[in-house]
């Protein structure tokens, strides 16, 4: 339930991926019409386009009629917010298309223009109905109630209405929201500073690896190195790569403690007492949510702790060090699949979520909604958009015949479904559906994807390679975000309290998290002192504020559902339609109640590390057999 114009960016979900250089050649043109996804049904012309173009334009102009209207009576505050949606809606459908055809090709410069023009639409939208939301929150309580009860139609913007006073006590007078508009300007510098500083101008350590290669350890390069075979190789690549880090830790730490004084300066200002409450707000997602997401995981670094033992015992070393943690447990195995093969084996995968779900991703393989082919000029990545509302959500991937492949599109498969289900089944006021329970819906086609190979594969080096790239996931995902989530909080505390922050204080509150997280003192992982520096290399803190926990608990809650679902089948299906079939018509706790998981109980947490404890126990069933 975001306010206005800004939500249109939760229909684009896109994860990248590698740029691939498989058919690095193929022209669109040479590409069969059934493996292209079908644009034709938006508009059959870009001159349809063009006229849509116009009337939408004029119905922009047209709101602002509503201006000082919204107030007046039950009927012209139900006909704004009516045209208000019914343009929106349309507009949706011209941004949809217009970005469909300009990634099909980023090169073509006519395509290009159609985004453009949709983005000054956009623009011009948003701010011809800037009025609306301040004009709502003039309207006494009293007054809204009365409308709602006068104006049965009413009904479909209630939710809408409704958030907007829910956050009236945080919303400030017009003049005093321009001053914090303004400053806005001023406190993005932290995030550009760190940019220029860590892309551009920072001088990077440089190293001789055993084969004799030299490499400069840019953010980049650090990224690809620190995976590399040889130990003494990936233990020089970190320990030069952080200790550099090291030497600048207090002008990146004065930076970021800036960004966090920032950050508290609106919290404040907006009559927060933290920025944990403020962030999580827009969502109507309580602080204590977070704080569970902390201690549930403290109690289970038990099974990381197995983890990483089990890690030592394949990578065959005596003692984990940090540096270990990115070589992979078992070499890849190469799995392929031709698009055909992909489809049916996503079809099976999907059964368990039943005869609906099965038939309707049947429909988007058959009636062209994916667009599979890696082509010149193509956008890279993946994604799933569903703007068009009255008509079918559009994949776009870039195929390479291997496994990656058939996961990204089941993923994306979870976006399609969930926006469907929703558009479908939801007024288009409540149609879209906040990031916090988007990763829900992919990430299950993952895990069902993951649980369907291991039963399926034939030989034991197969069934390890998915079993160790899925517990490579729940570490970095859960555990490794959840890490980051702690240290956020920690750093956001002292600024709250007032308390001193320089960069050599950062160094020792990540440190100690790290250790705790990693268990350095129970010997389940070394984590050398120059770890300490790492947080300076992560981006996310200085530009993101609380948001990657979410990575943590959308798979927490995805694991869990799955986990569900395949025990108690089709009822735990129908109660997961909450979820898929709810949109934004409730607050996203409220439908992942509904959806059978309370998110301040400890059962997801539960359900996902016995999941992790059983792929362990099939691991090591596997290692002790091959002895
Ligand atoms: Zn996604």
């Amino acid at each position: 339930m975001k306010q206005l114009f800004n939500f249109l960016i939760i229909f684009l979900v896109i994860i990248m991926m590698a740029v691939n250089t498989y058919s690095q050649n193929l022209e669109r043109k040479d590409v069969p019409d059934k493996l292209k996804w079908d644009n034709s049904i938006l508009y059959k012309t870009v001159d349809d386009w063009q006229k849509d173009y116009k009337s939408i334009e004029a119905g922009i102009n047209k709101l602002s009629e509503f201006k000082g209207k919204l107030g007046v009576n039950p009927e012209t505050f139900y006909r704004g917010l009516r045209s208000y949606f019914d343009v929106l809606q349309s507009f949706y459908k011209l941004s949809d298309y217009a970005n469909r055809v300009s990634d099909e090709d980023l090169r073509n410069s006519s395509n290009q223009s159609l985004t453009q023009q949709s983005n000054t639409l956009g623009t011009q939208f948003g701010e011809v109905t800037s009025f609306m939301r301040p004009e709502i929150l003039e309207i006494s309580a009293d007054k809204v109630k009365q409308f709602f009860e006068e104006k049965k139609e009413l009904k479909e913007f209630k939710n809408f209405v409704s958030d907007i006073l829910r956050l009236k006590a945080h919303t400030l007078n017009s003049q005093e929201e321009q001053i914090l508009a303004s400053a806005g300007l001023i406190t993005a510098t932290p995030s550009d500073v760190y940019g220029i500083f860590d892309n551009a101008e920072k001088p990077n350590a440089k190293v001789k690896l055993s084969t004799g290669e030299e490499v400069v350890l840019s953010s980049a390069a650090y990224t690809k190195y620190r995976t590399v075979p040889n130990r003494a190789d990936r233990e020089l690549v970190m320990r030069s790569t952080f200790e550099n880090y090291k030497n600048f830790q207090n002008t990146i730490g004065s930076n970021l403690a800036g960004k966090i004084r920032a950050d508290y300066f609106f919290a404040k200002n907006r009559k927060y007492s933290t920025v944990l409450e403020s962030s999580l707000d827009a969502n109507n997602i309580p602080a204590s949510v977070y704080e569970n997401l902390i201690s549930q995981i403290h109690k289970n670094l038990p099974t990381l702790h197995r983890f990483l033992k089990l890690k030592a015992k394949m990578l065959g070393v005596d003692q984990l060090h940090y540096y270990d943690l990115y070589t992979p447990l078992v070499k890849s195995v190469g799995f392929k699949f031709n698009i055909e093969e992909g489809q049916k084996l996503i079809l099976d995968v999907v059964k368990p979520m039943g005869a609906e779900y099965c038939a309707t991703v049947k429909k988007a393989f058959d009636e062209r909604w994916i667009d599979y082919m890696p082509t010149v000029g193509k956008r890279s990545g993946a994604y799933s958009s569903g703007a068009a509302y009255a008509y079918h959500p559009y994949i776009l991937t870039n195929w390479t015949d291997d496994y990656e492949s058939v996961s990204t599109v089941a993923h994306e498969m979870g976006h399609t479904m969930h926006s469907y289900f929703s558009n479908k089944n939801q007024p288009f006021a409540t149609s879209d559906y906040p990031i916090f329970v988007a990763e829900i819906a992919s990430t299950i086609n993952e895990t069902l994807l993951n649980n369907y190979m291991v039963n399926k594969v034939k030989t034991d080096e197969e069934k390890l390679y998915l079993l160790g790239s899925y517990l490579d996931l729940l570490r970095t995902t859960i555990f490794r975000q959840t890490s980051f989530a702690e240290f956020e909080l920690e750093l956001h505390k002292r600024i709250e309290k007032g308390e001193p922050l320089t960069g050599e204080l950062m160094s020792t509150i990540y440190y100690d998290i790290v250790k705790t997280y990693y268990g350095n003192d129970s010997g389940a992982c070394v984590v050398d002192p120059y770890i300490a520096y790492e947080w300076a290399y992560i981006p996310h803190f200085i530009n993101y504020t609380y948001y990657v926990y979410q990575y943590s608990t959308s798979l927490i809650y995805a694991t869990a559902f799955a986990e569900k679902i395949v025990k108690e089948g089709q009822p735990a299906v129908d109660k997961f339609y909450n979820i898929l079939k709810g949109g934004s018509s409730d607050y996203p706790i409220e439908l992942i109640k509904k959806a059978g998981i309370d998110p301040l109980s400890s059962e997801a947490f539960d359900l996902t590390i016995a999941k992790m404890n059983k792929v362990m126990d099939q691991m090591e069933e596997i290692i002790n057999k091959k002895k």
